[in-house]
């Protein structure tokens, strides 16, 4: 049998997207999800779905030895953040212990290649855009410490184990996969352009702008939003890296351009012909006005080539997804 990529979170939003891209790669994938927040109907059919919890040793063992397991993709996980300001221990044990017991399974197996998903929020407040990947990590809230620290805990391995990484930072993604396959399915979400869709449905209140006073041109908050499909193809070269034998790294994923609230919505109104229902709101806290990626090292370092990269596509292909989702009462998760 084949040697497989371990992806935990599979049946989520990114992870769900990654297992299609390797599927179309021919690239042999196996994934552990507890279906939490995730979709059995999100994995493709080649891919084995073992229905657990990444906080299981044994379980972990298990599979990685079944399955012949030789990297790692980390994406099961907890993303709300002021969920993880009301429960900050939950997001430390979801995401850092969870991750330190997925690293020891992997040295105490001799697998020594994983891709990470952390994020943008371990920059923190922003001195200025773009932010490249030397720019200080000093994270606002729980969510972004306990990706700081499991990148922390990554680069220690590396140093002391030989634990290959690369570590993705994701800036705003967004978007569903061109083809239909998957896309974000938690109706309870709460980034903008999966609210805006749902709006534009009829299928949750008006749109709320968080903000319209903010030293951007029009007010605005401005954003790095990327095509989940790009992202996702990051994230196999990011592993075909590691196979090679290549360095760890860290890189941002973001096309290095912002959009403002309200240059989403127009592009959003202008693909579907539609007015989105918003109405102005106050600011949220602890959105800061500008979140841009410098994002020349991910090109350089993976010769990652974005094939999505348009605010067009990015909304089309959320609001044709969201389209095809029954409508229904909001679930939790
Ligand atoms: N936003 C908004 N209304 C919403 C959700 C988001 O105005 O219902 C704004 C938010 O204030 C921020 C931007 O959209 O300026 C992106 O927010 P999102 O939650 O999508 O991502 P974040 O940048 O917070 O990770």
């Amino acid at each position: 049998s084949p040697s497989r990529v371990l992806v935990t979170g599979g049946a989520g939003y990114i992870g769900s997207h990654v297992l299609h891209a390797l599927t179309d790669a021919g690239i042999p994938a196996v994934t552990i999800d507890n279906l939490s927040t995730g979709r059995r109907a999100a994995v493709p059919a080649a891919v084995p779905l073992i229905e657990g919890d990444v906080g299981s040793a044994s379980l972990l063992e298990q599979v990685m030895r079944e399955h012949r397991v030789d990297a790692v993709m980390h994406f099961a996980g907890s993303i709300v953040v002021p969920e993880s300001v009301e429960r900050p221990l939950a997001y430390y044990r979801n995401n850092t212990v969870n991750s330190l017991t997925l690293m020891d399974c992997c040295v105490r197996l001799g697998i020594d290649r994983m891709v990470f998903s952390s994020t943008a929020a371990v920059y923190g407040d922003a001195e200025r855009v773009p932010i490249d990947e030397d720019s200080p990590t000093r994270p606002i809230n729980p969510y972004g410490t306990s990706k700081l620290m499991t990148e922390q805990m990554l680069r220690d391995a590396g140093a002391a184990h030989g634990l290959r990484s690369v570590i993705l930072r994701y800036f705003n993604v967004a978007g569903a996969d061109p083809a239909g396959r998957t896309g974000q399915a938690t109706p309870a979400a709460t980034h903008l352009i999966k609210v805006a869709c749902q709006a534009l449905l009829g299928r949750r209140p008006p749109l709320a702008i968080f903000g319209t006073d903010y030293p951007t041109p029009d007010g605005t908050c401005i954003r790095d939003y990327i095509h989940v499909s790009d992202l996702a193809d990051a994230h196999v070269l990011a592993l075909l890296h590691l196979r090679r034998g290549g360095e760890s790294l860290v890189l941002n994923c973001g096309y290095g351009r912002g959009a403002s609230v309200r240059e989403v919505l127009r592009t959003l109104e202008a693909v579907s012909g539609e007015q989105v229902p918003a109405r102005l709101a106050e600011r949220r806290p602890g959105d800061p006005p500008q979140l841009v990626a410098g994002a020349d090292r991910i090109r350089q370092r993976l010769g990652w080539v974005p094939r999505h990269d348009t605010l067009e596509e990015i909304v089309r292909s959320a609001l044709a997804w969201e389209r095809s989702l029954e409508p229904g009462p909001q679930r939790a998760g």
